[in-house]
Order: C-alpha cells, then structure tokens, then sequence
C-alpha cells in the first residue's frame, strides 16, 4: 500500500508521516528534502535561484541520499540526507533555506527531475511518502491519501517552538510571515500547486496532540484495509 500525505509546511506532515511508516512498518520518504537539498546545492555554488535553467541543470546532477540515522547521528533528526555526500540535514532547515525553497520547487525542470525519482522510490510498494503533490501528481494512484493541514498559526508556532528546541534564535512573527508567503508560492504556482487531490481524506491537526493526529491518519488506514461489504 502506498499512502500519500500532502499539505502545507508545519502541518505535521513529517512528524505524523514517520510515525505512521513506524507504526505500519512501512518506508517512510519525505519529498521536501529533496527541494530543500537542490536550493542548498544552488545556494552554495552562488547561483542567483532565478536562474531556473542553471537550477534546473544543478537538480539534474546532484546526488541527493536519505538515509536512517545511524547510532551517532541521534540528535532528534528523522533521516540522515547527504547532498552529494555531505551531511546537509540540519543545514536546510534554517529560516534562510525555508525562505528560499519554493522558488526552484516552482520550475517545471526540477520537478520532473524529483518527481522521477520519487516515483522510483515509491515503486517498492508499502511507504509513506509526504509532500505537497504526491496525491496528484506523484503517485496519482496512492490506495491511501490525506490531506493534512492546520491553522497557519498553529503552524507557524510549531515551526517557532521547533527552531527554539534545536537552539536557534526565532521570532514567531517573522516566522509566521514566512509561512504564509510560504504558502502563497506553493499554492499559486503553475506547476503542480499545492492542493488537495479530490478523493484525500482532510484532517485539520489544528489543537490535535502528534498521538491524536496519527490516531486520526490511522483510522483513515484501517478503514481503507477493510475489505469493501457488497451490498447483499
Ligand atoms: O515539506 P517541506 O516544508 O520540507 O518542503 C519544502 C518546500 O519544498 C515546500 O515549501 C515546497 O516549495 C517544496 N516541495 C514541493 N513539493 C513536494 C515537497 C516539497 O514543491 N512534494
């Protein structure tokens, strides 16, 4: 079975995402990595991100590797991922790469390089894979799909609390701006907005604890693992 979790950033996508591929013994792929790891590599060879085709030649030939951690690398982290080799993990998930991301996520390009990928990966069967289009684009044909969101509030003081916990400096205001220009490019966009694919499951994570959220992504799998009852 495959399950596909879109929605926007903070949403609880990744927390619920591995704890769901955990509870079902399922690989778990978070797909933003992927974006995050090409705006890095753009970001650190000096090249402007409006650049598409340049950006779009670096996404084609970067090595992107997501890997469980291993024993020393136990610092909260959910997966290694090596760009090119080098542990870039917590390196893209500052504010100044969160404030970047959606503009080479926005080329046509890049996003059939990922999306080849992603789909290779997917192609085993039995994972999560999370996002803002695996349900309608990535894997159009998921046997599971739901549609995670949250008030950008909310959202925005998880990421907030987030930064505070890793030991970085936040401020809920200047975080809270960016989630919704965030939001803004990542739904408005040509190429494979964010959006609802029409047969998600939608659940609001707004004032839901992690447990509660993952019960509700549960219930959405269990019924989906009932065989159907024909009418007599
Ligand atoms: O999920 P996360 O916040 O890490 O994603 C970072 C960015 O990557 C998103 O804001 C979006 O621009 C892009 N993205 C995307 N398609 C995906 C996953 C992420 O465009 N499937």
């Amino acid at each position: 079975m495959r399950i596909a979790i879109d929605g926007p950033a903070g949403s609880g996508k990744s927390t619920i995402g591995a704890a769901l591929a955990r509870a079902l013994g399922y690989l778990y792929f978070d797909t933003g990595v992927m974006y995050r790891a090409v705006t890095i590599a753009a970001l650190r060879r000096g090249i402007p991100l409006d650049e598409e085709s340049v950006v779009t030649e670096i996404s084609r030939n970067v090595l992107i590797e997501v890997r469980p951690p291993t024993p020393a690398e136990n610092d909260g982290r959910q997966n290694t991922v090596l760009l090119d080799g080098e542990d870039v993990t917590w390196d893209m998930r500052t504010p100044a790469v969160d404030a970047s991301v959606s503009i080479p996520s926005a080329y046509r390009g890049v996003r059939e390089a990922m999306v080849d990928q992603q789909r290779r990966i997917a192609a085993g069967g039995n994972l999560v894979m999370v996002g803002r289009d695996i349900g309608t684009v990535v894997l159009p044909r998921a046997e599971v799909k739901i549609y995670l969101t949250a008030t950008v509030e909310e959202r925005a003081m998880r990421r907030h609390n987030e930064l505070l916990a890793r030991g970085r400096q936040s401020d809920y205001e200047l975080v809270l701006s960016s989630m919704k220009e965030r939001d803004r490019l990542d739904s408005e966009r040509a190429e494979s907005p964010l959006r609802r694919a029409p047969d998600a499951i939608r659940i609001d994570s707004t004032g839901l604890s992690p447990e509660e959220a993952l019960e509700a992504c549960l219930s959405v799998v269990r019924d989906r693992q009932r065989p159907a009852t024909r009418p007599a």
